[in-house]
């Protein structure tokens, strides 16, 4: 059996009537880049450099995040790496006991919202990541986005990072792409404007759900609430896939169901041509992908996202993956 998923490690991933899919890998660490190429991922769809933050004293200084950004896009040899700023805050702490100290860690000071009140360490780390571009085809993806005022506080950053560099005379791409995690309810329900603005849209389908279910995903006692096959979740990824396809966008999914063999028809019906994934999942997604036709599977995920009641949907969901 893995033997012949191995076998699908060169194999594009397209449907049987002809849709090719992007199957990118999630990564924590630059060495994670070897599992990414070891299942033959066309490129690296989200990595969390907040792991280089985590469980040390000191942050990591712009040559050390350099260094370990440059490996990354060398190592993919041209291939897309997206790289996320610092989402840390909440579930992801550089120290354990700061999470203790205020009353809503998801929703407070995490992710952008603590990069826009620590500007040094956002200056720092956007310099680093721009210097990287130099080196591989690296693109910018922004966390926990909730409105436009933030993006607009975020490129003016990222200009002023640009700015630093080019008085320097230090070589990054000009043309380096921005795009933004959607993965709080408003900003789902508002993509258009952030398709608008930015060049992608990658769904965080951890947080989303979390989010927009108020089910903290950390905390055990409510798990059994947590449900990706939701109504609301689905109309919410459904709604950004569709925002950002109209704008002419692209828009990926980097949050756990992109890897769930369950989602990946329903998520491909409603538009979605690219998934990022632990790497893990990336050859079991393809086989997924090959055995559907997406022409076949419309009256079925239609049903789907008309339905309204969980019991529903989920036998639904069952009868599509067969
Ligand atoms: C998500 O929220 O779905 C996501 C991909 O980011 P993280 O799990 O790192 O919060
Ligand atoms: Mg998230």
């Amino acid at each position: 059996e893995q033997q012949k998923l191995k076998r699908l490690k060169l194999t594009k991933a397209v449907t049987l009537d002809g849709i090719e899919v992007e199957l990118h890998a999630n990564i924590e660490v630059p060495s994670d880049v070897a599992k990414a190429k070891a299942v033959g991922a066309s490129g690296i769809g989200l990595y969390r450099t907040e792991f280089l933050f985590m469980n040390r004293r000191e942050m990591p200084d712009e040559q050390e995040q350099f260094a370990a950004y440059r490996t990354v896009a060398e190592t993919m040899k041209g291939m897309p790496v997206t790289i996320r700023t610092l989402d840390l805050g909440a579930d992801k702490q550089m120290n354990p006991d700061a999470a203790r100290s205020c009353t809503n860690p998801a929703l407070g000071l995490r992710a952008i919202r603590l990069c826009l009140s620590e500007p040094q360490i956002f200056h720092t780390q956007l310099r680093a990541i721009l210097r990287a571009s130099h080196y591989g085809k690296i693109k910018i993806l922004i966390p926990m986005l909730s409105s436009l005022f933030e993006l607009r506080q975020t490129v003016t950053l990222l200009e002023r990072a640009k700015e630093s560099l080019r008085a320097e005379n230090i070589p990054f791409d000009e043309a380096i792409k921005l795009g933004g995690m959607i993965e709080i309810p408003a900003a789902a329900i508002n993509a258009e404007a952030f398709a608008r603005e930015l060049d992608f849209l990658s769904i965080g389908t951890n947080d989303l759900i979390q989010y927009s279910l108020a089910i903290d995903r950390t905390d055990d006692a409510v798990a059994h609430l947590y449900k990706p096959s939701h109504p609301a979740v689905l109309k919410l990824i459904e709604m950004t896939i569709k925002a950002g396809n109209k704008l002419g966008k692209p828009v990926s999914v980097c949050g756990e169901m992109a890897g769930d063999l369950d989602f990946t028809r329903l998520l491909l019906s409603m538009g979605l041509r690219q998934f990022s994934m632990h790497p893990s999942h990336v050859l079991t997604i393809k086989r997924q992908v090959l055995q559907t036709e997406l022409q076949a599977i419309i009256p079925l995920t239609r049903k789907i996202m008309n339905a309204y009641d969980i019991d529903k949907i989920e036998p639904l969901l069952e009868k599509l993956n067969q």
